[in-house]
């Protein structure tokens, strides 16, 4: 994951590209052929770092805002779990809306629906694991 340094490289490379950018513009065309396409050279490289270090930041802040989006889901979903007899459950309207797999959801934050199996209670598909209905 990039840190906050990756900014201050880009921000250096931005910065030599553009005193470079200014020296040429400065120059008055004195320079000498070799030395000029030397600072050219010196200034694409100094683009391209800053470039680089960009696009990494660019990433870094997509999977931050990836990781805001699910640990936000998983702060939504943990509300509106209740525990209630061996399962849990989500209430819509004040009603029982759907059952989900105290395994699945304790041991490894799934908020998986477990399949309603009448008389002999609920079952999990993932973890296979099966749960009275007795409260
Ligand atoms: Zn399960």
């Amino acid at each position: 994951m990039v840190d906050l340094g990756s900014i201050g490289v880009a921000l250096s490379s931005i910065k030599t590209a553009g005193e470079i950018a200014k020296m040429l513009k400065d120059s008055d065309l004195s320079l000498e052929q070799a030395e000029f396409k030397f600072k050219l050279a010196e200034l694409v490289s100094s683009l391209a770092d800053a470039k680089m270090e960009i696009a990494a930041v660019q990433e870094s802040i997509v999977e931050k805002d990836r990781i805001i989006r699910d640990l936000k889901n998983a702060n939504e979903t943990h509300k509106k779990m209740v525990w209630q007899g061996s399962v849990y459950y989500q209430e819509s309207e004040g009603e029982v809306d759907e059952v989900f797999c105290p395994q699945c959801y304790d041991n490894h934050q799934k908020a998986i629906r477990l399949q309603n199996h009448g008389s002999m209670g609920w079952y999990c598909k993932t973890c296979s694991n099966g749960f009275d209905k007795g409260k």
